[in-house]
């Protein structure tokens, strides 16, 4: 199925363009979520096996489940925060990682897989 203006962050797998025949295409993947599809030409359209919603872009606010985190940096246990952008003095390391603004550190933490619920709303 074909996709356009999707919530999907599509980043180019291939270095060159792929070619075969009349057909020049892009092997692409979802940076959030990983979900792949080829792009054709110059389009924005994009081939996929299935659609969704990105599930990682969906989500802008996680729920803090971690009492280390709360204790640490001022979080409420069990409270539900905004989600922020990654500083950019990291961003080539945890660019994907997730992030939410501590107001007692006044600074962005990175959350780690388990200290978080992420919330769609
Ligand atoms: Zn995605």
């Amino acid at each position: 199925m074909q996709i356009d203006g999707t919530t999907h962050e599509f980043i180019k797998q291939n270095i060159t363009t792929i070619i075969r025949g009349k057909k020049a295409y892009d092997k692409v993947k979802c940076r959030l979520c990983g979900l792949e599809g080829i792009r054709y030409g110059l389009s924005n359209i994009v081939d996929v096996k299935y659609d969704k919603k990105c599930p990682k872009k969906a989500s802008k606010k996680v729920q803090v489940i971690s009492k280390y985190v709360c204790l640490n940096f001022g979080f409420e246990f069990g409270k539900t925060y905004e989600r922020c952008e990654c500083p950019d003095e990291y961003k080539d390391k945890h660019k994907d990682a997730i992030w939410a603004y501590s107001e007692e550190r006044k600074e962005p933490v990175r959350l780690l897989a388990g200290e978080f619920n992420l919330i769609n709303d």
